[in-house]
């Protein structure tokens, strides 16, 4: 991913919450994490607190998994062509 410069998003990011991107109101409370992440609720802090650590998890568990089966095992995804869509992957939100 790459990350605008600070300079850049200092104006925008805090537009909407970075979990359900519900809009912020300057009215309102905005629950900050990581210094750059805006939320409406600490509800929604909390589930991305939670999905980072979960991710950072998968991704210590992806390294491990990768130098035991090599690359092309995790990453190569079959393609087919002229035989309608390809399956959608369904995003789990909770
Ligand atoms: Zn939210």
């Amino acid at each position: 991913m790459v990350r605008p410069r600070a300079a850049a998003v200092s104006c925008s990011f805090l537009k909407s919450c970075s979990l359900c991107r519900l809009e912020l109101s300057p009215n309102k409370d905005v629950y900050m994490y990581r210094g750059d992440q805006g939320f409406c609720s600490e509800e929604c802090r909390w589930q991305q607190i939670l999905l980072d650590e979960a991710r950072e998890r998968d991704a210590a568990a992806g390294i491990k998994e990768r130098q035991r089966r090599g690359p092309q095992a995790r990453y190569h995804t079959p393609v087919v062509v002229g035989r309608g869509r390809p399956p959608r992957k369904t995003l789990a939100v909770a």
